[in-house]
């Protein structure tokens, strides 16, 4: 809630000065910001997190070298600015690799796979032929993703969120867990390593390392953000202090909250949108939140595409385990809602074909739908549904199954 509200673009410095002259204090709360603007708002005023925070970590290659010289492990890279410096940094670095933006990317957009020497022409250009200079990394073969957030207050203590277990579909967040299922030694030594990049930003208020865990349990860094993030909403129901409350206290020169949570282990799922743009429809609502240890957030936006984040689902649990199981649980409710009306409406259709005990479903569009059809709708209903595709949540699974049913269903 505010008095005011200042719309402008990212690098609109006349908007910064207008916040600034209306404020005691300035807050940012993504990193893609422009560095400038910020620049003459913190001529006069307080900025937290801070200037070097947002210059090292909204461009890849500053972050690396930040990391660097931290100390801290990355995987092997190279900043690449033409075709020639691509194909030797393949040579020398190895693939497969990834070739990344240095600025602008998020949820895995603005960056390309690199499988082989035939990709890198294709994926150079589609990155913009190196008019700004590219972050070629190895790829990494992980055990686990993990991410810490953790708090800095204004007298430098630091207060790390539990370390958190994560899992992506393409670059995106799909789900996380905390306290993360690892080792206890390697949980502690990624909350140690994220409060000595605070310390080393100088940052005031909070910074999200996300992390890969190798088999051997050593860490690497992938990528630093100085705010809250979606791997820690589940701190909204699972911590004492939520991540968004932390910031602010930190900014505020308040002490910092507690962060013991609030069950054993907590989940959260986040909720995708499928399929074409389109309005909005909230499916499975009632059934969540009946269940006491599931809580529901959304972030209210009207319309729906593919892959979009529409809001998130927790679940509080004994176990890791458990709190998973019940979270994609309640997530795969929505999709067999939405399944059982997709196969309403597809029925008439030929594309549409029940062999053995599967359904599927023909179409593309809707694929990550009908993955969950898999051995369920007409016959089983929805509760086999539910204990299928609950087994069966691994999207690369799904998709190499689906595709080749989908491919049966073409007759090719
Ligand atoms: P990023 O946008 O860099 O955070 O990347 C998004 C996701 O892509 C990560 O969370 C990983 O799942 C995957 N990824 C990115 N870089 C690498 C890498 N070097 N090796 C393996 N996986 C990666």
């Amino acid at each position: 809630v505010v008095e005011r509200l200042i719309v402008a673009r990212y690098d609109d410095r006349a908007a910064a000065l207008e916040l600034a002259d209306a404020s005691d204090l300035v807050t940012y709360e993504l990193e893609h910001i422009d560095a400038t603007a910020v620049e003459v708002i913190a001529e006069r005023l307080p900025v937290r997190p801070g200037l070097a925070a947002l210059q090292a970590t909204q461009d890849r290659l500053a972050e690396r070298r930040f990391l660097e010289e931290q100390g801290a492990a990355v995987a092997g890279w190279r900043a690449v600015g033409s075709m020639k410096e691509l194909e030797q940094a393949a040579k020398v670095i190895g693939l497969p690799a990834r070739l990344k933006a240095s600025f602008g990317g998020y949820d895995g957009r603005s960056q390309a796979r690199l499988a082989e020497a035939a990709d890198l022409a294709g994926a150079f250009e589609a990155l913009g032929s190196g008019a700004r200079p590219l972050l070629f990394e190895r790829e990494v073969d992980f055990a686990a993703e993990l991410s810490v957030v953790c708090a800095r207050s204004l007298s430098g203590q630091t207060r790390p969120f539990p370390t958190t277990r994560n899992r992506h579909d393409e670059g995106i967040l799909v789900e996380s867990v905390a306290p993360a299922p690892v080792a206890p030694e390697v949980a502690e030594r990624a909350q140690a390593l994220v409060a000595q990049l605070a310390a080393g930003l100088g940052l005031v208020g909070l910074l999200t390392a996300e992390l890969f865990v190798l088999k051997d349990g050593r860490l690497l860094v992938n990528e630093l953000a100085p705010r809250v993030h979606n791997s820690g909403h589940w701190t909204l129901d699972g911590c004492d202090t939520n991540q968004f409350e932390q910031h602010i206290r930190a900014i505020c020169g308040l002490p910092l909250g507690s962060v013991s949570m609030t069950a054993p282990a907590v989940a959260m799922v986040n909720l995708l949108g499928q399929g074409e743009d389109r309005p909005a429809r909230l499916l499975g609502l009632a059934e969540a939140a009946a269940d006491p240890a599931v809580h529901i957030t959304l972030y209210d936006k009207r319309r729906v595409f593919e892959r979009r984040k529409m809001g998130h689902l927790t679940a509080l649990a004994t176990t890791a385990d458990e709190a998973l199981a019940l979270a994609r649980m309640h997530v795969v409710d929505q999709h067999v809602g939405a399944l059982q009306q997709l196969v309403e409406q597809v029925a008439p259709f030929p594309a549409a074909k029940i062999r053995g005990d599967r359904a599927l479903v023909g179409v593309e569009t809707e694929v990550k739908t009908a993955l969950l059809g898999i051995g369920l709708v007409s016959r089983e209903g929805a509760a086999r549904a539910r204990e299928v595709a609950v087994g069966r949540l691994n999207l690369d699974y799904v998709r190499a199954e689906v595709g080749e049913h989908l491919r049966a269903a073409r007759g090719g």
